[in-house]
């Protein structure tokens, strides 16, 4: 891992889009590292492998942990005692479980809805007809607050491609006035930011491959 990268990555952007390292795959001295050059949010997809990171690195206060896995229904209770952003609630049903848990645990996380917008059987989220139609019952959730949508695109598409899905999403988040979109990774953040991304997820491209 070079922090370089990381430097040069940052010099690119423009400063209304914030980075996410995501650094699942990596130690937390390899956080330690890019926290210590400015980067205080980091993005974890396995709760139990982030957990142990989040212990090793307690002191340092400054590092907001952002879930963006899968969430599996019974370890909701965890992701919202350690996480201020949840990226990935692909469900109403997980949605409402949120709620409902961080009303018990007095939290109000930072919500991301996770949009399908290809046929990718891999990859979950609502669908935007969905989403639009139970938007009102949304909304009247406690203890989240709705930040944004966010969305990954299937692998090997065109830039062309990229950018019309991630348009899609900026559009989608626009009409239901939301002001993040969480979307853009390794191979396509170029493409994210001129769609209107918010937040770029990225992960090899600063911490170098996943072993
Ligand atoms: C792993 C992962 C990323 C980062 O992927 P890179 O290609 O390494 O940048 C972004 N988003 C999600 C949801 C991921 O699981």
């Amino acid at each position: 891992m070079n922090p370089s990268n990381y430097l040069k990555i940052k010099n690119q952007i423009p400063s209304n889009v914030n980075i996410l390292a995501v650094s699942k795959g990596f130690k937390s001295q390899e956080i330690k590292t890019i926290q210590n050059i400015g980067q205080n949010d980091f993005g974890e997809s396995k709760f139990q492998e982030a957990f142990e990171k989040q212990l090793k690195l307690k002191d340092l206060k400054q590092i907001k942990w952002h879930f963006i896995g899968r969430i599996q229904s019974n370890k909701v209770r965890k992701i919202v005692q350690n996480f201020k952003y949840i990226h990935s609630v692909d469900s109403f049903e997980k949605l409402q479980k949120i709620s409902r848990i961080s009303c018990e645990e007095k939290k109000n996380p930072f919500i991301m809805l996770q949009v399908k917008l290809s046929d990718d059987p891999s990859k979950g989220g609502f669908r935007p007809e969905l989403l639009v139609s139970k938007w009102s019952q949304i909304q009247e959730l406690k203890n989240i607050t709705l930040k944004g949508l966010m969305t990954i695109n299937p692998r090997g598409l065109s830039s062309k491609e990229n950018s019309e899905l991630f348009k899609k999403c900026r559009s989608l988040a626009d009409s239901l006035q939301l002001q993040d979109c969480s979307m853009g990774m390794s191979g396509d953040w170029e493409e994210a930011i001129d769609s209107g991304s918010t937040w770029l997820r990225l992960g090899s491209l600063i911490f170098g491959d996943r072993s």
